[in-house]
C-alpha cells in the first residue's frame, strides 16, 4: 500500500515540483496539506481530489494525529519555520521529510533530529540530488579512487533572483544565499571529496543592497578537508552558475549543470556521466518512503541536513571575522 504524504506550505516548490511528482510516485501519493491560506484548501482540494479531512491549517495541524491517512509530513515552509513543523509532526507521530537547508542553526537541527528520535520517526531532508545517478556517479568516482586522490574542487550554485520582496531576502525568515543555493555547492563539495571541511573562510557580497539588506545576496567560500584537498565554492542570488569541477591526482571530471532538477550530465578524463532522470522528487520520494518501509537507512537523514548547517555557521563566522574558522 502507498503511503500518504501531507505537504506543509503550498508555495513554489510544492506547487511546481513536489505535488506533481506526487501523481506519478508507486510508494506514495498525496494525501493531505496544510495551508494558512484558506483559498490554497479549495483550490489543493479540488485539483487533487483531497477529502476534506486531510486539510489542515497552522492552528489544528496537531490534530493530524488522529489520522491514519497521513503516514509522513513534508514540511516546505521558509528555514525558520522547519523546527517548529518538524517537531510538531514527530510529536504527532508522523514520519517527518523536511526541505532544504535543513534550519537556521546547529541548535534547530539539534532539536529536530531529537523530537524524532524521542517519538521514533524517521527525518529526511529533502536533498533531491542524493537521489540523482548522476550525482551517484561522480561520489563513485571519488569512492573508487578512480583517479587517485581528489586535489582542488570549484563548485558554483545560483540564479538571478529578480524578486525585491521575498523570505529569501529576510533574515528572521532563514533567508540568505548560502542556506539557500550555497548548500548545494557545499554538497558539491562534501559529496566530490567523501570529507567534511575542517576548516573553512569566506566572503559575503551584495551588489543590490537595496534588496539584499539583511542578508548577503552572493558567498564565496573555502574549504579544506582533512587528506589536505580544496574547495572554492561560489552561490549568487545575483548570477546563473550550476557547475562541478574536481582535479584528482591523475584526472578531472566536470558536471555542468550538477544540481538542476533535471539533465545533470559531465564528463571526466575518461568517459561522460550522462543518466537520464524523469523526475528527482518523485525517485527521492518513491527511495525515501521504501526505506521507511523497509527499515533501511535513509539517503539523507537529518544527520545529514545538520553536517552541512554546521558548515554554514562556520563560513557565517568566518565571512563576519574574516578568519579561519575551524569545524
Ligand atoms: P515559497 O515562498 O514559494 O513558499 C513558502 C510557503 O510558505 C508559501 O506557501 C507561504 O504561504 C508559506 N509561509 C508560511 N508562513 C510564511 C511566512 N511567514 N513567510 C513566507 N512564507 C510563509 O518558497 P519555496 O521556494 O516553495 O521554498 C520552501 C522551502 O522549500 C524552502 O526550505 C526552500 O529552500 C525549499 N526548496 C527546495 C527546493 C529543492 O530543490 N529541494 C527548491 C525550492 C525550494
Amino acid at each position: 500500500e502507498k503511503m500518504g504524504i501531507a505537504l506543509v506550505g503550498l508555495g513554489y516548490y510544492s506547487t511546481d515540483l513536489l505535488a506533481p511528482a506526487l501523481q506519478t510516485t508507486t510508494n506514495c501519493y498525496l494525501a493531505g496539506i496544510v495551508t494558512g491560506t484558506p483559498e490554497k484548501a479549495i483550490k489543493w482540494k479540488q485539483k487533487y481530489n483531497i477529502p476534506d479531512k486531510n486539510i489542515y491549517n497552522y492552528q489544528n495541524f496537531d490534530s493530524i494525529a488522529n489520522n491514519p491517512d497521513i503516514d509522513v509530513v513534508y514540511v516546505v515552509l521558509p528555514p525558520s519555520m522547519h523546527k517548529e513543523f518538524v517537531v510538531r509532526a514527530a510529536r504527532a507521530g508522523k514520519h517527518v521529510f523536511c526541505e532544504k537547508p535543513m534550519a537556521p542553526s546547529v541548535s534547530d537541527c539539534l532539536a529536530m533530529i531529537k523530537a524524532c528520535k524521542d517519538n521514533k520517526v524517521n527525518l529526511a531532508i529533502g536533498y533531491r540530488c542524493q537521489h540523482d545517478p548522476n550525482t551517484q556517479e561522480y561520489m563513485r568516482i571519488t569512492r573508487e579512487q578512480v583517479y587517485g586522490k581528489v586535489k582542488m574542487i570549484s563548485c558554483g550554485a545560483g540564479y538571478f533572483d529578480a524578486r525585491t520582496t521575498h523570505w529569501k531576502q529576510n533574515k528572521a525568515l532563514g533567508g540568505g544565499v548560502m542556506g539557500d543555493m550555497g548548500v548545494y555547492a557545499l554538497q558539491g563539495a562534501r559529496l566530490a571529496t567523501g570529507e567534511e571541511p575542517i576548516a573553512v573562510t569566506a566572503q559575503a557580497s551584495t551588489t543590490r543592497p537595496e534588496i539584499y539588506k539583511e542578508v548577503e545576496e552572493t558567498m564565496m567560500f573555502q574549504l579544506q578537508f582533512p587528506s589536505g584537498a580544496l574547495a572554492a565554492c561560489h552561490t549568487s542570488f545575483g548570477i546563473n552558475m550550476n557547475y562541478l569541477q574536481v582535479n584528482y591526482e591523475k584526472g578531472w571530471l566536470k558536471m555542468e549543470p550538477f544540481s538542476a532538477y533535471s539533465d545533470n550530465k559531465g564528463s571526466h578524463s575518461n568517459g561522460v556521466i550522462n543518466f537520464p532522470l524523469k523526475s528527482q522528487q518523485a525517485k527521492q520520494l518513491d527511495e525515501d518512503c521504501a526505506a521507511i518501509m523497509n527499515g533501511t537507512t535513509l539517503i539523507a537523514p537529518g544527520e545529514e541536513g545538520l553536517r552541512d548547517i554546521k558548515v554554514v555557521e562556520a563560513i557565517y563566522k568566518a565571512a563576519q571575522n574574516g578568519g579561519t574558522v575551524k569545524i
